[in-house]
């Protein structure tokens, strides 16, 4: 397998929940972890290439990216789109460059048709219309797949590309608005709890079922990739099971202990009706997630509560 162990692996987008669970990991490797301070804008080529002459890393993971929920999506479609693309061509193209060993990019499921048979096969890809609620942040991530395939093709890069299911954990985005259904969900029965509500509103109808994924397992499975995979196609990472949203938010509501009820606001997108992956091509490789949703959650609850209410 590819060793990690003294090398310097450079973390692109640390502050967020999926670069700092990789910190938190690459801790037990026996590698020199890089990040860029805030001075570096990853949008700008110049920045991105004048961080890599001077810190030249042997490996990279592209965990940035401008993300957010079906709400952000939808009222800021060109950031979606443009930060994308621009973070990650500047990352790849210098990557290339400066002779990165490895480089893993990550991208997520919304890259596959909103209709694609369920579970979501690697080759689903490209094969019918997106999610219209997403299509920006999914067109990015989809070029991201290609520019890795293109530089593996044209110059032999060892760049490999893992597409997560939906991700939750501590460092989420707990905003309101912009915020992805489990977070938003948890702070929501929280609040209901303390104010005494006897009610939270579920966006949509409830039915849409998704599958969740504790960041903690997403930044296990990437240093198995890292270290065991060299292919050209892109590797789904997911847990194996799905639910639906009224599933999910009374397992909040047990995990938070608010007894109330569950109201919806069918206002409000229900976007697509399944998101489960087909997880076989890394677990055939001896890849399994460890963390139970429902424990996964009382560990993000714990950390919302610590951290975001003060
Ligand atoms: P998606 O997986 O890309 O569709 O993004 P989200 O995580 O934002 O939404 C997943 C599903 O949860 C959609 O059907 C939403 O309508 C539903 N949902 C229910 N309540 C909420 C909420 O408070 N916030 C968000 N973001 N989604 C919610």
């Amino acid at each position: 397998p590819f060793a990690l162990a003294g090398k310097r692996v450079y973390v692109a987008g640390h502050r967020g929940m999926v670069g700092s669970a990789l910190v938190r990991r690459l801790r037990h490797e026996n590698c020199l972890v890089q990040t860029a301070d805030r001075s570096v804008d990853l949008r700008e080529q110049a920045h991105v290439r004048g961080w890599f002459a001077d810190n030249r890393p042997d490996v990279v993971i592209v965990a940035a990216a401008r993300v957010g929920g079906i709400l952000a999506n939808e009222s800021y479609p060109a950031e979606f789109l443009y930060d994308n693309l621009m973070i990650e061509a500047n990352l790849i193209e210098a990557a290339h460059r400066h002779d990165t060993e490895k480089l893993l990019f990550l991208g997520s499921s919304c890259i596959y048709p909103k209709l694609a048979p369920q579970p979501i096969a690697e080759d689903a890809l490209l094969t019918g219309p997106l999610e219209p609620t997403n299509e920006w942040y999914a067109i990015a991530k989809i070029a991201g797949i290609k520019l890795c395939q293109a530089y593996r093709r044209q110059y032999g890069a060892n760049f490999i590309s893992a597409m997560p299911t939906n991700l939750y954990g501590p460092g989420d985005n707990f905003d309101e608005k912009s915020s992805h259904v489990l977070p938003a969900l948890i702070r929501k029965a929280h609040a209901a709890k303390l104010a005494g509500d006897s009610a939270i509103t579920v966006w949509g109808t409830g039915t849409p079922r998704r599958e969740f994924l504790h960041v903690d397992d997403l930044a296990a499975a990437c240093i198995f990739l890292l270290q065991n995979y060299s292919g050209e196609s892109h590797v789904n990472v997911g847990s194996g099971s799905d639910l639906t949203i009224n599933e999910l938010a009374e397992t909040v509501c047990k995990v938070v202990r608010f007894e109330g009820t569950i109201e919806h606001d069918t206002s409000r997108p229900d976007g697509t009706p399944r998101k489960l992956m087909d997880g076989s091509t890394i677990t055939a490789m001896g890849w399994k997630p460890t963390i139970d949703l429902e424990d996964g959650i009382a560990q993000a609850y714990r950390w919302f509560v610590d951290n975001e209410t003060a």
